[in-house]
């Protein structure tokens, strides 16, 4: 079901959630200096998740050599990354007492590993203090270098790898003009290869134009590289260079993908307006997040 654009629907209306945990949480990330994606991407889901004592760190920097139309953050030259990074990262993990983190990176294509070998220090020094913890990588599409990046990687072998085809191929030009979708399923069947005892994941945003049928397409694209989970969101614009929602999606039309997700096959499967790809990631059986937490 379509809304008219310019109006949010009822369902995409809710309080922004703080407290002494979202304080903790935001203090915590600033004395250290760490990025996140929640703040870079402008996340809708800030509230819930700080709340909760969890965030997605951003690592090697908040600058990213590629420049899509459906993220908000900043493109340009990055620094190179900050070897003191994973030491950080590894205090962040123990003063907000992680058990599971999401890491992910802007896109490196200035790096000749496109960042990879930072990925593993960070996740290395995680274990070296926290050896119970569990992690997963949501990585970028390594452009020319997959083969390497997963060599590397292996020395660092997640619990879940992720990497988001974020929409479906036709809109490529218009929304991810610097990536290539096969490009991205490449990456997810290499993983798989390489790391057959892992689950891999990824994830796409509804909402920018895409008609059902490619949609069902690209997860049937995903099961053929074997990726074994997937997040379905709404696309919300994050900030006014971005391109427009063309479409809400109704509640009850992502429980249809929920369940369209599960007879195809993934293993775990969140779909719901405000599911993004880290959002409720370390729940083993995302059940009963496939719907917001918080309608009013
Ligand atoms: S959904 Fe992910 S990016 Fe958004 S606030 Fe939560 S942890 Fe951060």
């Amino acid at each position: 079901m379509a809304e008219s654009i310019g109006k949010l629907p009822v369902w995409l209306k809710r309080r922004f959630k703080t407290g002494e945990t979202y304080s903790h949480t935001r203090d915590v990330l600033n004395s250290l200096g760490l990025e996140t994606i929640c703040t870079n991407a402008n996340c809708p889901n800030i509230g819930e998740c700080w709340s909760r004592g969890t965030a997605t760190v951003l690592i090697s920097g908040n600058v990213c050599t590629r420049n899509c139309r459906f993220c908000s953050v900043a493109a340009g030259r990055p620094e190179p990354p900050d070897p003191d990074e994973p030491r950080r990262v590894a205090q962040m993990a123990r003063r907000l007492n992680l058990k599971y983190l999401v890491i992910t990176s802007v896109t490196r294509d200035d790096l000749p590993d496109g960042g990879a070998a930072h990925f593993r220090n960070v996740v290395n020094r995680c274990r070296r203090e926290i050896p119970d913890m569990r992690f997963e990588l949501l990585v970028p599409d390594f452009r020319d270098g997959q083969d390497d990046a997963i060599k590397i990687l292996a020395e660092a072998v997640p619990f879940v790898f992720a990497h988001n085809v974020e929409t479906v191929p036709s809109l490529y030009p218009k929304v991810r003009a610097g990536a290539d979708y096969n490009l991205s399923l490449d990456l997810l069947r290499r993983a798989k290869q390489a790391y057959p005892d892992i689950q891999t994941k990824s994830s796409i945003m509804l909402g920018l134009g895409e008609s059902d049928t490619e949609v069902i397409n690209v997860l049937k694209d995903l099961r053929r590289a074997r990726c074994d989970r997937i997040a379905i969101g709404q696309y919300l614009r994050p900030d006014k260079d971005a391109v427009s929602v063309v479409k809400f999606i109704s509640p009850d039309k992502f429980d249809w993908w929920h369940k369209k997700a599960e007879s195809l096959g993934f293993s775990w499967v969140m779909a719901s307006p405000f599911t993004r790809s880290s959002f409720g990631a370390e729940k083993d059986n995302p059940e009963n997040t496939k719907r917001p937490l918080n309608i009013p």
